[in-house]
C-alpha cells in the first residue's frame, strides 16, 4: 500500500499537524494553551501557527470570541501564563475553506451530506435507496448523491467538495477495499475507494461506521479531550469500538463483531451459534422472535417500534428487559475496557431511552456498589450523523 487514499491538506513537520489537529478539537485556543498541551515552547508555536494562517487552514478569532471550554481531562492552565499581558488572540480552523462528503451505506439506503472542514453540516440530508447491492450500481447511487449535495453546497456560496469519506458496516483494509460488508453480499474485496474516485474524480476514504461514528465523538462530538472513549451500537448487530486519548484501538478482526456473542443473560433467547441469553438478544431480529413470543403472534421489528411508542404493555415489558440486559452490556465493558464514557447509537438506541431505570439497574446489578457511576449518553438515531461521521474521518485524514 503506497499512499492513503486522503492527501493531505498541508505540508509540514509533526508538530505542525498536531498543532493542527488541537486547534480543530479545542478552537479557539490560545497559543500559549495551545504550547501547555503540546509541550511546546511559545517560540515554535507561533512559527508553526503562523506557516497554518498563512496556508488558510486555520485563521484568528474575531475580536471579543470567546475561547472553547473544552480542553484535555486533567488539563489546567498553569494560572501564571494567562494573567500577563494583553489578552490573548484565539485560533481556530478556517472551518468554510473547505468542505466534504460524507456517505453511510447500509444494505438498502446511502444518506449523504456536505460538512465544513469543522465537521458542521452544510446541507440536508440526501438519501437514496439502493435497490442493486452490485459494486457498480451502488457507485452510480454515490455517484447521484455527491453531484446532489454538490449543487446544494455550491448554490449556498460554499466551497466544492475536496474529498468523500464513506462508512459501511463490515471491514475494510487501507481505507480503501471493503473485504468483508455482510449487508451488502459482497463476496469478494472491493476496491470501492478506486470506483468512487473513478467516478466522481474526488479522493475517497472508506471506513467502517463504528469506528466512524467513534473518531467522529473524539475529535468534534462528546469524546473530545477524553482519556478513554467507548461507542456501543444497538440495531441489525451490536458493534463497539474505544477510543484511547482520542485514537481508535485498532485491531484486525474487531469489524467481524467482537462484541455479538458477549453472555448476558442465562435466561435469555438462545443465538444461531447455540448460545443462550448473548448479545445478540440486542438485535433486532432477536427483539423481532422475543416480541412474537410474548404476543404469541409473528410480528416484525416495526410492529415492536410502533408498540414501544404506543405503551403497549407487552413492548414495554421486553424494552426493560432488554435494556437490562444492555445494561449488563455496558457494566461488562466498563469493568474491563475502563473507559470514561460510553456512547450508546444505532438504529434502536431509542430502546435505551425508553428503559433508563432498567438499564441502570442492569449496570448496577455488575457493578460494586462503590465504583463510580457509568458515564454514558444515548444517541438519537440520525441517518446524517453516521453519514458525517464518515466525513469526519476524511477530515481528520486530511488534516493528517
Ligand atoms: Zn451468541
Amino acid at each position: 500500500m503506497a499512499t492513503h487514499p486522503i492527501p493531505q491538506w498541508f505540508e509540514g513537520s509533526e508538530y505542525t499537524h498536531e498543532v493542527a489537529a488541537c486547534i480543530t478539537k479545542y478552537g479557539p485556543i490560545s497559543r500559549i494553551t495551545l504550547a501547555h498541551i503540546l509541550g511546546l515552547s511559545q517560540g515554535a508555536v507561533s512559527r508553526i501557527t503562523s506557516d497554518l494562517i498563512h496556508s488558510g487552514v486555520i485563521v484568528e478569532t474575531d475580536p471579543g470570541e470567546p475561547m472553547s471550554t473544552i480542553l484535555p481531562k486533567d488539563f489546567t492552565i498553569p494560572p501564571t501564563t494567562e494573567r500577563r499581558g494583553r489578552p490573548q488572540t484565539g485560533l481556530k480552523l478556517n472551518r468554510r475553506s473547505k468542505t466534504f462528503v460524507g456517505i453511510k451505506l447500509s444494505g438498502t439506503m446511502a444518506s449523504a451530506v456536505i460538512v465544513d472542514a469543522g465537521s458542521g453540516i452544510v446541507t440536508g440530508c440526501h438519501e437514496e435507496a439502493i435497490t442493486d447491492t452490485a459494486p457498480d450500481m451502488v457507485v452510480n447511487v454515490i455517484l447521484r448523491l455527491v453531484d446532489d449535495c454538490s449543487s446544494e453546497a455550491i448554490t449556498a456560496g460554499l466551497p466544492s467538495p475536496c474529498a468523500i469519506g464513506i462508512a459501511i458496516g463490515g471491514h475494510v483494509e487501507h481505507d480503501t477495499t471493503v473485504t468483508f460488508a455482510p449487508f451488502l453480499h459482497w463476496e469478494h474485496d472491493v476496491d470501492l475507494s478506486a470506483l468512487i474516485k473513478n467516478a466522481t474524480g474526488l479522493p475517497t476514504g472508506i471506513y467502517n461506521d463504528i469506528d466512524s461514528m467513534l473518531v467522529d465523538a473524539c475529535w468534534f462530538g462528546p469524546g473530545v479531550g477524553s482519556r478513554s472513549f467507548a461507542a456501543l451500537t444497538i440495531g441489525s448487530g451490536v458493534g463497539y469500538s474505544l477510543a484511547m486519548h482520542g485514537k481508535l484501538i485498532d485491531c484486525a478482526d474487531k469489524s467481524y463483531g467482537l462484541v455479538g456473542h458477549i453472555p448476558l443473560d442465562p435466561d435469555g433467547p438462545s443465538c444461531e451459534s447455540g448460545h443462550r441469553g448473548c448479545s445478540q438478544c440486542l438485535t433486532n431480529d432477536s427483539i423481532a422472535d422475543q416480541y412474537s413470543q410474548l404476543l404469541g403472534k409473528p410480528v416484525s421489528f416495526d410492529d415492536f417500534e410502533r408498540d414501544v411508542h404506543n405503551n403497549v404493555p407487552q413492548a414495554t415489558k421486553l424494552v426493560n428487559r432488554t435494556c437490562f440486559r444492555l445494561g449488563t452490556l455496558i457494566a461488562i465493558i466498563s469493568n474491563i475496557a475502563m473507559p470514561e464514557k460510553i456512547m450508546i447509537a444505532g438504529e434502536s438506541a431509542f430502546i435505551a431511552q425508553r428503559g433508563l431505570d432498567a438499564l441502570r439497574d442492569g449496570i448496577g446489578a455488575y457493578r460494586h456498589k462503590q465504583a463510580s457511576p457509568v458515564e454514558f449518553e444515548i444517541l438519537d438515531h440520525d441517518w446524517a450523523l453516521w453519514a458525517k461521521a464518515a466525513a469526519s474521518r476524511v477530515i481528520v485524514d486530511h488534516i493528517g
